[in-house]
């Protein structure tokens, strides 16, 4: 490809709604667009990308044995009531309606598209195993869409979903997909960790995480500096104990014990949820008052039914400063369960946004000084995540743990019966007896892989790209476009590697070397020859490892055979 010809419109300055690095780049770097919220359009190299992921996936699904194909992306609202999630699974699933006013809605996710293709047309034992994926759009009316293609609305989503005739074949199926991924994260160049996750609310029985670690992840993760355990917080249930103070000056703390009044019933009720969504009620003001709550299920939709409980009037911010310090400790907690307030919500917009969590606390006492305590855990300072420090849980070993940030890429599921016993997918058994077939699920996040790879691999410059998901992998800079030479050499270099198969992009453009240079840089593109004037007098044109930033000559007589 000539760059002359691409549609890749780079940037200067990244826009402003874009918080994270990823976002930041992507638009930059001219891979995306923001059509509206949480909605992009994936120009050329985004695309190229976006396809690279795909394949990689693919080929690891294949080699485990699923077939691809793809399904509707319009789904009944029959389908939905048949399974139970049409009243079940709440905003996030686009309803809309045909000109008969019928039920419809944008896909999430497809167990019930899958579960309806098999149930009737798969009758026997014979028929399992099965295992069906595809590679398709999701919508999902997220509440808060935010950093680009990390949590879009409409996004790419491997889903696989595997059918047995028994427990052991489901394992079998699980573990098969368990170990696929593995394959294919490493093939796509990321550092990435399986966690233990809750199969909570999908009913399901056994679930893992694969979690891409950054920073800027939105989910926390608890793993032990001593043996292989490692679950995401909501599964790990680690509790703390400790202090948070509002000043750094408070008096010593005195135990505070679970006040009568403010039983789990009790703050289930106020806040009308049910007694189960209720995690821990941890939060504690001098006089023993509740002020907060950690809900379990979904954070977002516990955050609006809050913010009607208290009206949206009443929501109030604080500077950040503010509550990084009262809630700082709190922080830890709240991953991605979110901690809740009880009366009022404070919290800095842009605190909310970076750090996953609702901070709470009670107005007239923000000075939220005692925590519920079940381990005896210390927090160490006053405001940050990474400061908290533990002294027992490792829930397997009691060794020290850590809680790095992770992005969730993608997610292993035993379903069991629960589609199949809904909708009735039931397959003869060797002697001729009726069971239901037993599932799982599998998704993997193709389009914020390539937001996380970006979080993962990035300098002051621009996108470092793993070379399995570049756009192209060498970027071929010709310096000079007036020399003759120059452009007759990179015209010939240009031709060379393409017919080797080597996917090359030739920067033709008439600019100078500078702007060459930094969209070379911005885009990431592994390797960078540079074919200029002075060089090539000498015989050679210069190699950039995008990476190292280190430099080598390659002669131009024996050219090809570095690219061997
Ligand atoms: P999250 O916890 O981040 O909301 P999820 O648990 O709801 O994700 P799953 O239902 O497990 O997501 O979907 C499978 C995969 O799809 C996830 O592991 C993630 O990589 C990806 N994914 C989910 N929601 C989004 C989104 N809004 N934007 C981009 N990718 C997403
Ligand atoms: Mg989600
Ligand atoms: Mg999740
Ligand atoms: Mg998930």
């Amino acid at each position: 490809m000539r760059l002359s010809a691409l549609y890749m419109p780079t940037l200067k300055e990244a826009p402003a709604d874009a918080e994270v690095i990823s976002h930041k780049l992507l638009v930059r770097a001219g891979m995306i667009r923001k059509l509206t919220s949480g909605i992009y359009t994936y120009l050329p190299l985004g695309r190229r990308s976006l396809d690279k992921i795909a394949q990689i996936i693919r080929d690891e699904m294949n080699a485990a044995g699923a077939q691809e194909i793809v399904m509707p992306m319009v789904q009944p609202g029959d389908l939905w009531k048949e399974s139970g999630r049409w009243e079940a699974y709440g905003p996030e699933l686009m309803r809309i309606n045909d000109r008969h006013g019928r039920d419809y809605c944008l896909g999430p996710t497809h167990e019930e598209v899958v579960t309806d293709l098999v149930r009737g047309e798969v009758r026997s034992y014979r028929q399992l195993p099965l295992n069906l994926y595809q590679v398709q759009t999701k919508f999902r009316d997220e509440i808060r869409p935010r950093f680009g293609l990390m949590r879009g609305r409409e996004f790419i989503m491997k889903d696989a979903y595997s059918f047995d005739k028994d427990m052991p074949g489901a394992d079998a199926s699980y573990a098969s997909m368990y170990e696929a991924y593995n394959r294919a994260f490493t093939r796509l160049g990321l550092r990435f960790r399986a966690v233990q996750a809750d199969s909570g609310a999908i009913g399901g029985s056994f679930s893992h995480e694969f979690m891409v670690l950054a920073l800027t992840g939105e989910d926390t993760i608890v793993t032990c500096t001593r043996c292989e355990y490692a679950a995401n917080l909501e599964k790990a249930e680690v509790r703390y104990a400790g202090e948070i103070c509002e000043k750094g000056e408070c008096p010593p703390l005195e135990e505070v014990s679970t006040p009568g009044t403010h039983t789990v019933a009790a703050v289930a009720n106020f806040l009308g949820v049910h007694e189960e969504q209720i995690l821990k009620t941890l939060l504690y003001d001098a006089d023993g008052e509740a002020v907060a709550v950690l809900l379990r299920g979904d954070r977002e939709l516990n955050e609006i039914k809050l913010k009607n409980l208290i009206g949206a009037t009443s929501l109030e911010l604080a500077s950040p400063e503010q509550v990084t310090k009262w809630t700082g400790a709190a922080v830890g907690f709240a991953g991605p369960v979110g901690l809740l307030g009880v009366e009022r919500i404070y919290a800095d917009e842009e605190v909310l946004r970076s750090t996953n969590w609702v901070a709470g606390a009670n107005k007239d006492d923000a000075h939220v000084r005692h925590l519920d305590i079940d381990r005896d855990v210390k927090l160490t300072g006053s405001a940050d995540l990474r400061t908290v420090t533990l002294t027992d849980p490792c829930p397997a070993c009691g060794g020290p743990i850590e809680m790095p940030r992770g992005i969730e890429v993608g997610h292993v599921f035993k379903l069991g019966t629960k589609y199949s016993e809904a909708m009735g997918a039931t397959f003869l058994d060797e002697g001729g007896k009726e069971q239901l077939m037993i599932m799982g699920c599998y998704g993997i996040g193709v389009s914020r892989i390539l937001a996380a790879a970006i979080e993962q691999n990035n300098d002051e410059f621009g996108i470092v790209f793993p070379p399995s998901i570049a756009p192209y992998e060498v970027a071929l800079l010709t310096l000079g476009a007036k020399d003759e030479a120059v452009v007759a050499k990179s015209e010939e270099l240009y031709q060379l590697l393409s017919a080797k198969g080597v996917e090359v992009l030739l920067d033709d453009r008439n600019e100078r070397p500078g702007v060459k240079f930094k969209d070379a840089d911005l885009v990431g593109f592994p390797i960078q020859l540079v074919v200029g004037g002075k060089a090539l007098a000498r015989g050679v044109v210069e190699a950039k490892d995008r990476r190292t930033g280190e430099k080598t000559e390659l002669a131009v007589d024996n050219f090809e055979q570095a690219f061997d």
